[in-house]
């Protein structure tokens, strides 16, 4: 979530609706690599939407470097897919098996916190994660935590000190330091579980905003095998 909002144009004010900028502000997080390669600091950012027909996303930047901007010129703006910022964090989840209580390990992702993609359906606009990630058998947290049961398109790594995953169809190999316990808890059921969520900003998680984001429809999960 964006602290201070961001600056909208008033064609994205009429195009999305003030229910679906919310949803799109709440899934923007103040990153550490705008387009211009630095932090967004306390500012309040611009939004703008690449509407490219093929995909649509939405991006904020320093005012300085983008004004906001609903872009359907079909010409991007900026290449920010090398200057976005990712985080994660590790965790240990417990879960209930019949009586006993399990705790696996966890690896809660955020690819992009200055970009999320739109989606428009019979309701409108809607923030979503990108496709590749339910491609690779990642499901909502609804369905069930899946302990044990892999996603096809996802494969764990555990190093003597760290924790990464490969996804399908994702450039980037996302990793987080482990603590010795929470790699033991993945060393013994033989994978995590891969959280990967627009909901929540990995450094600023609370037991509350991860309840939140497990609810969220921007949040997938799947088991990641090692
Ligand atoms: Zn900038």
């Amino acid at each position: 979530m964006l602290p201070h909002g961001a600056v909208t144009d008033r064609r994205t004010q009429a195009r999305l609706g003030g229910a679906a900028l919310s949803e799109v502000l709440a899934a923007l997080w103040p990153g550490d690599r705008q387009s211009c390669g630095t932090s967004l600091g306390s500012d309040k950012p611009s939004l703008a939407i690449d509407d490219l027909h093929v995909f649509t996303r939405a991006t904020v930047h320093h005012r300085a470097c983008r004004a906001p901007e609903w872009n359907d010129s079909r010409a991007l703006q900026t290449s920010s897919s090398a200057a976005l910022t990712w985080r994660t964090v590790v965790l240990l989840l417990p879960f209930q098996d019949g009586r006993r209580t399990i705790r696996a390990a966890g690896l809660l992702v955020n690819p992009a916190l200055e970009e999320v993609s739109l989606t428009e359906d019979a309701s409108g606009w809607h923030p979503c994660l990108e496709p590749a990630f339910a491609a690779a058998g990642l499901t909502h947290a609804a369905h069930g935590m899946p302990i044990g049961n892999p996603a096809a398109g996802v494969t764990g790594y555990l190093t003597q000190t760290a924790f990464s995953v490969g996804i399908t169809g994702c450039m980037e190999r996302y990793t987080c330091a482990a603590a010795p316990e929470i790699r033991a808890a993945a060393a013994k059921l033989g994978g995590f579980v891969l959280i990967v969520t627009h909901a929540a900003d990995p450094h600023q998680l609370t037991r509350g905003n991860l309840m939140d984001a497990f609810a969220s429809p921007l949040t997938l999960v799947g088991w990641a095998q090692l």
